[in-house]
C-alpha cells in the first residue's frame, strides 16, 4: 500500500478561500496586532513571513517590537495595544528575552483577541469541550486529521511533548467526547523513560518535540499515520539550511500508512489558521 502524504496546501487555500469570503462579507480588513520584544532571527523571519500571508488573507497586520526592556513597562505597551479597537486579534512572538516570563502575557492577553488560545480562560474552555480560541498548531493537526478522513475513534493516540500550545491541546482535543475523536491518548515528554516503548503502540503518532528527526523507523509500527508538527532549521556541511521535522521523514514514510511532510504539513496549514481566527470563520 502506497504512503499517503498528508499535504497542508489545500487545507490552508481552503481557508484563504473562507477568510477571503468573509472579509468581503464584513466589509473591513481585520488587523492582526504583533507583539514582539528583542532581535530573535528565526523570529524575524516569521513574522515578515505572516505580514506577507497576510495580504494574500486580505488582513492586516502591525507589528509593535520592542526592544529589550523592563517587564512591567511592556506589560504597559502590551496593554495599550491590545485595547485599541481596529485591532481584533493578537499574538505574542516567541522566544521572549530571558528575563521575561515565558508565560507572562498568557493571563494578560483579553481572551476575546487570544487568537493563539494562550489565556487559561481558553485553556479551560478547550478541557471543557466548549467553544474558544484553539491553539493554532493544534487546531491545523485537527483540519489535517479531517480534511485526510482520519478518525481518532477508539484509536490509540500517542502525542509526544506536552507544550501548552500543540502537545498538551491535541492529547485534549483527540480525547473529546465526539465524532472522530474519542482517541485513547497517552502523552510522552522529555522525562519519559524508553519512549520507544509508547510509539510503537501508536495507530496515529502526533510528535511536537523540536528534536530534529528524533522518531525513527523503528519506533513506529507498521502502517501508523505519524503527524509530525516539528520544524527544525538543520545546516548541512556546507552551510546550506533547510528545514525538516521531529520525525525521520526518509526512514519513516515507508513503514507508516500516512505522513505530514515537513515543509508543507502541519507549519503550511497553521498560519491559515490564524487568519481563520482573526476573520472569525
Ligand atoms: P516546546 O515548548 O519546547 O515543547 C517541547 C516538548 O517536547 C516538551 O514537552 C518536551 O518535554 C518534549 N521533549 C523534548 N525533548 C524530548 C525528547 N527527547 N523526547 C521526548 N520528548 C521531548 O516546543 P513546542 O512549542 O511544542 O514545539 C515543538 C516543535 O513544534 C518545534 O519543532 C517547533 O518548531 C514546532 N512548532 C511548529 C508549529 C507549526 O505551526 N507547525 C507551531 C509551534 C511549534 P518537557 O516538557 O519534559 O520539557
Amino acid at each position: 500500500m502506497e504512503t499517503l502524504l498528508l499535504k497542508g496546501k489545500p487545507i490552508a487555500e481552503r481557508n484563504q478561500q473562507l477568510c477571503l469570503d468573509e472579509v468581503e462579507k464584513k466589509g473591513f480588513q481585520p488587523k492582526l496586532g504583533i507583539f514582539m520584544v528583542g532581535n530573535d532571527p528565526a523570529s524575524e523571519y516569521y513574522v515578515a513571513s505572516i505580514q506577507k500571508q497576510a495580504q494574500k488573507f486580505n488582513c492586516q497586520t502591525t507589528v509593535q517590537k520592542y526592544s529589550d526592556i523592563e517587564a512591567t513597562q511592556l506589560i504597559q505597551h502590551f496593554n495599550t495595544m491590545q485595547t485599541q479597537p481596529d485591532i481584533q486579534g493578537i499574538i505574542i512572538q516567541k522566544p521572549l528575552p530571558k528575563h521575561i516570563n515565558p508565560s507572562a502575557f498568557d493571563n494578560i492577553i483579553t481572551p476575546e483577541k487570544d487568537l493563539d488560545g494562550i489565556n487559561p480562560i481558553n485553556t479551560g474552555l478547550l478541557l471543557q469541550e466548549k467553544e474558544c480560541f484553539i491553539p493554532c498548531t493544534a487546531q491545523a493537526i485537527l483540519e489535517i486529521m479531517d480534511y485526510y478522513n482520519i478518525s481518532a475513534e477508539k484509536k490509540h493516540v500517542v502525542v509526544v511533548g506536552r507544550s501548552n500550545v500543540v502537545g498538551k491541546p491535541i492529547a485534549n482535543l483527540l480525547l473529546y467526547k465526539q465524532k472522530n475523536r474519542n482517541a485513547t491518548v497517552t502523552v510522552c515528554h522529555s522525562q519519559t523513560p524508553n519512549l520507544k516503548h509508547f510509539t510503537t503502540q501508536a495507530d496515529i503518532l502526533i510528535v511536537a518535540v523540536g528534536v530534529p528527526k528524533l522518531i525513527k523507523a523503528d519506533m513506529i509500527s507498521d502502517n501508523a499515520i505519524i503527524i509530525d508538527a516539528g520544524i527544525n532549521e538543520v545546516v548541512d556541511n556546507n552551510g546550506k539550511s533547510s528545514y525538516v521535522g521531529d520525525v525521520d521523514f526518509d526512514d519513516c514514510t515507508s513503514k507508516c500508512s500516512a505522513i505530514t511532510p515537513v515543509p508543507g504539513g502541519v507549519g503550511s496549514v497553521t498560519t491559515s489558521i490564524l487568519f481563520k481566527h482573526l476573520c472569525k470563520v
